[in-house]
Formats: structure tokens, C-alpha cells, sequence
């Protein structure tokens, strides 16, 4: 019910909810997580075959020496109030949002 959202000021205003970061595009920058307030990406280790290893404990850690890259996974999707930012600062257009009234309840 695209009515429900409104900003401050009573402006019509329609979340962008974060669904998905495409994990061969992204490059791990941590743009979208710095930016975030709600916590809804955080980053993952992959190896050399791109399995997901885990999600990462700090800069230092290397998965026991299996680490390959970094990417950042979406695994708090439900805490997304669409603001829209993340998308506004990522390199690569890798995110996929989808418009609050076209969620499926
Ligand atoms: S749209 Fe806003 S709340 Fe949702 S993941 Fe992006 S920065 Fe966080
Ligand atoms: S800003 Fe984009 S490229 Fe950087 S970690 Fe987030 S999704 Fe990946």
C-alpha cells in the first residue's frame, strides 16, 4: 500500500529495500556496510572456488588460509528501512532492491 510511506513532512516517500548483493560483482569495499545504520550486510570470506567460508571476524582473519576475497552478503534482510544509501555508494551496482509496495507479504 504505496499510502502507507510518508516522510516528516507528510511527502509520499517509498522505501527501497536492500535484497540482494550480487557476490561476483562486489569487491568487498565495505562502502555499503559503513553507511548502513541497521546492520543488514555484513562481510564473508570466499576461497579460490568462490564458496562462501563465513562470515568474518575482523581484518585479520584469513579462514585459516583459506580466504580468496571478501564480499558482502546480505543476511539481515529484514532490518532494511530502504533508505537507499548503500546503493548510492557502491562501485560496482551490484545490489538489487526491490520497491516496498512490490514486497510480497
Ligand atoms: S537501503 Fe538503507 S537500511 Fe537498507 S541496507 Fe541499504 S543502507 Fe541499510
Ligand atoms: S559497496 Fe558494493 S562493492 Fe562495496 S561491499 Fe558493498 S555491495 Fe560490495
Amino acid at each position: 500500500m504505496t499510502s502507507a510511506f510518508v516522510t516528516r513532512d507528510g511527502s509520499t516517500w517509498m522505501p527501497e529495500y536492500l535484497t540482494a548483493i550480487e557476490g561476483t560483482t562486489c569487491i568487498g569495499c565495505g562502502r555499503c556496510f559503513k553507511i548502513c545504520s541497521r546492520e543488514v550486510m555484513h562481510l564473508y570470506g570466499v576461497d579460490d572456488a568462490g564458496e562462501i567460508l563465513g562470515i568474518s571476524k575482523g581484518q585479520d582473519d584469513d579462514f585459516d588460509g583459506e580466504l580468496n576475497r571478501m564480499v558482502m552478503v546480505v543476511d539481515h534482510a529484514g532490518r532494511c528501512v530502504g533508505c537507499g544509501a548503500c546503493s548510492r555508494v557502491c562501485p560496482k551496482n551490484c545490489q538489487t532492491h526491490i520497491a516496498a509496495d512490490k514486497v510480497v507479504a
